[in-house]
Order: C-alpha cells, then structure tokens, then sequence
C-alpha cells in the first residue's frame, strides 16, 4: 500500500494537538500522561493494586530480612530498592468512606465479621449464643430544634405562623434527600445549639448509665437484688454512633444477654427476650445526665429522644430481623462518619478556621457553639473544643463491650497470616533477621489519584457482582 503524504502530516499534526492540548487542557490528564511514562508505572499500578486503590496511601521505604532459625540461612531478604523511586504503597486503612472508600470497606467487612460473630458464634464465640436473647436497638437523640427533612412534606402547617424571629414555622415543601438544605433549621435562632453539643458530650455517659438502668430493670424484673445481677447474667453489647443528616448522633446497638460468665453460659431461665426489651424501653424513658450548671446556659438535662426502635433479633430463616442483616447494618455504618453528615474529619483549632471550613450554616453553628462552650471552665472537662469538628460528640463509632466478640485486632492479624500464606511464607519456621523501615511521603498526586480511583471502581464492581450473587437482604430499621 503507498502511503498517502498528505494523510500522514495530519495524523501527524493530529498526534501533536493531542499532546498539545493533554498540556493545557486538565492538569490531571498532563499528571496522568507523566505518571504512565514513568520507569516501573505497572510496579506502581500493583502496588496500588494491593492496595485496593487506596485514596492516601502510605509510602515506605526499606527492607526485611528472614532466616532459618536452626541453620541460620538467609531464607528472603525485599527491598524497595528494585520499587518505583525506592518505595512501597501501604494502605491508610481510614475506616472513614468520606477519607478513603476503598479501606473504609475493608474496614466494614471487618465491622461486618465482628458483629456477626457476636450475634452467631464463630471466631472465638460459642455457636450457643443464637440460642441468647439479642436485641437490635436504636437510641436517638432528641429534638433540638425544628429542621427541614425529606421524609413526606416537611412541616405542613396550615395556618402559617411565625417564630419569635419573624420566620415561617412550617415550610410545607417537599425535599429531596439530597437537597440541600436538609437538616438545616427552619429558624437557626430558634435552634438549641448549646443544647445540642452538650448533648454530643455526654451521651457517652448517658450510654453508660442507660446500659446500668437496663441491668437494674432486669433484676428488679427478676426478684433480685441489683447488686446480685452479675451472678446470674451478663449484659454485653456492640454499638455504633450514626451521625444523622442534623448533625445529631443517634446510636444503633446490638445488645446480647448471657450468663454469668459471658457467651460461654446460658442467660438464666428468667432472662428472656420480652424481659430484655421491657428493660430496654423501661430504661430508655427514664435516664438522664445533668450537665453541668452554667450561668451562660441554665440547668441542662440529657435525655434520649422519643424515637426508640427495639426488635428481637432471630437466626436467618424465619425472620424479620436476621443475624446477618444486622450485622451488615452495623458495618454500614462504621464507614459513615460526621463528614457525611456534611461536617468535617479534620481538627479546628481556632474560631477563624471554623469561618472558613468548608460546611453547612448549621454544622458550622454547631462547630462555634462548640467553640464558645468549650472556653467556659464549667464544661472544661467535656473537651469540647478538642471535639468542635466531631460538633462535642468524643465516642469512638463501634464500641463493644469485652466479652461481646473478637477484636479488629485479632481480625487483622487473622487477615495479615492468611495474606502470609498466600504470599508462599508461612508464619512459623521463618525468623525476621534485619528489618528497617522509614516513612517516605503519603498520598497520590492528580494523575495517580484517577488511577487508584480506577483501581478501586473495578474493585468495587466486581464485589458488587459476588454480593448481588449472594443476595445479601437490607432493611430499613425506620420502617
Ligand atoms: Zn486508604
Ligand atoms: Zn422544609
Ligand atoms: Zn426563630
């Protein structure tokens, strides 16, 4: 075939425009074109494979040695001296969606593994414990304030009426769940911010003293005497805090009754189900936490709101609310965090920052109240300016009592021994000789992020196929 000249000069020209406008188009596609042309870019690509396309990965740099330990021989030595510019990716395993999806799922799965054992038995956790009361409760907080929500018509009201601040009491309109101005208040004035962060800031004890209120319950139920409980039962329970589209947390447990010593023996005959959610509702009307006096904000009392959910929990089969759904629940929410809720990860650690951090009207009021409250010595030990970015709340998101189940600790050393196997070594026999890590940097640059991006799509997709081919049930808990 003869070659046409005139067609050549334009492919040619064309090769050139392109390259042209990768230059000056978008600096991601001009990152993209360099990391790709990088000496050891499928190394990389592997690596960040590994990963799991992790969104801020950690770079390493240095080298293990490992030696028979009865002959000595050097068995394996790596370094990352033969990786792309001397350095390993690791993930940063944030359990945070908002922070890095790929790890925050990993991190789920976890959540997942850890709940269900709790629930069904396995890893650690006798089988018998299906046969143990097990609730699933949700605790709210209360109401601090009208705000706009997407769930039907938002505050119909038909006679009009205006707060003390001139603006409408009802609104009448009906939201998207992603509109924006859902969870906003109607009135920002008439809102409770002082009341709302204090709230944040003891619910953990409030949590506490519920879970005493429920034990209390149940012994009076019983015929006991209170201080008798822990020699015929044991309350124990795996929680996690949700933070809601107002920026309020509310908590959804799993909550298990056993005997004395924990999953090994059986809840005592008078320990049924029905008894445990009579205690439960009992106890959640009637805790309280008083906060602290203080002139700027009165007598303040917290309470759990009126919005309570308890359901029995039953192993899979003939049931509404099965082990498996809750446990899946459970983990969903573990990767939610106040980011979601449209607040912040990051610490503030002035007034100024929070003028300038980028959130809603209302999560930045709640950040300044925070703020305000949190330099009067009355509140100081509630911690509330260390915490303005979680708006006071300091809990962890899954908290477990002891002897509910496993640990996220034995769960990645579990992980990490069966990713040793895969990898040809096995956990005994070899000895670690010389070891010397350093940290290098952390995060991608634009090109690398639409890269790992990628990674974690195609990831992503091909769980979602496994998981659809297992038809894993959700439910709604409001239902
Ligand atoms: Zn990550
Ligand atoms: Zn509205
Ligand atoms: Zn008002």
């Amino acid at each position: 075939m003869i070659g046409n000249p005139h067609i050549d000069t334009q492919a040619r020209r064309s090769v050139l425009e392109q390259t042209e406008r990768q230059r000056t188009l978008s600096p991601t596609i001009a990152d993209m074109v360099r990391v790709a042309n990088e000496p050891g870019f499928r190394r990389w690509l592997e690596q960040i494979r590994a990963t799991g396309g992790c969104a801020h990965p950690i770079y390493l740099s240095g080298h293990t040695t490992w030696a028979d330990p009865v002959s000595g021989d050097i068995i394996r030595r790596y370094s990352t001296e033969s990786e792309p510019a001397g350095r390993l990716a690791l993930r940063c395993n944030n359990r945070r969606s908002s922070r890095c999806e790929p790890c925050s799922y990993l991190h789920a799965g976890d959540t997942y593994h850890l709940v269900r054992s709790g629930l069904t038995g396995g890893k650690g956790v006798p089988a018998e414990v299906r046969e143990h009361p097990r609730l699933f409760v949700t605790l709210t907080a209360p109401s601090f304030g009208r705000v706009h929500r997407a769930d039907g018509r938002c505050h119909p009201r038909r006679h009009g009426g205006l707060c003390d601040h001139g603006r409408p009491l009802g609104c009448g309109q009906t939201h998207q769940d992603t509109d924006a101005c859902v969870g906003q208040p109607l009135c920002p004035d008439c809102y409770d911010y002082a009341g709302h962060v204090l709230w944040h800031a003891l619910a953990g004890t409030l949590w506490s003293r519920w879970a005493h209120a429920v034990r209390r319950h149940l012994a009076t139920a019983a015929g006991i005497p209170q201080t008798h409980f822990p020699r015929y039962a044991r309350l124990s329970f795996a929680k996690v805090a949700e933070f809601q589209r107002r920026g309020a947390v509310h908590f959804h447990a799993v909550i298990r009754l056993d005997g004395p010593d924990g999953p090994d023996t059986p809840p005592p005959p008078w320990g049924t189900a029905e008894r445990l959610q009579e205690a439960v509702l009992a106890a959640t009307g009637q805790v309280a936490v008083h906060a602290p006096y203080s002139p700027a904000v009165g007598d303040r009392v917290v309470k759990w709101g009126t919005q309570v959910d308890v359901h029995p929990i039953q192993a899979v089969g003939d049931a509404v609310v099965s082990d498996d759904t809750v446990a899946a629940y459970v983990a969903k929410y573990t990767s939610k965090s106040v980011g979601d809720a449209g607040g912040t990860d990051q610490r503030v650690t002035s007034l100024a920052e929070i003028s300038i951090v980028a959130v809603s009207p209302h999560i930045r009021a709640l950040m300044r109240a925070c703020w305000r409250l949190g330099g009067l010595v009355e509140f100081a030990d509630l911690n509330l300016r260390a915490w303005a970015h979680t708006l006071g709340f300091r809990g962890h998101v899954l908290t477990k009592s002891r002897s509910y189940s496993t640990t996220y600790t034995a769960l990645r050393s579990a992980r990490a021994d069966h990713q040793r196997q895969v990898a040809g070594e096995t956990a005994s026999g070899v000895v670690v000789v010389e070891s010397a890590w350093r940290y290098v940097t952390s995060g991608h640059t634009l090109g690398q992020a639409w890269f790992a991006k990628a990674i974690a799509d195609q990831q992503a997709h091909a769980r979602n196929d496994a998981r659809d081919a297992r038809a894993v049930r959700c439910f709604d808990v409001a239902a």
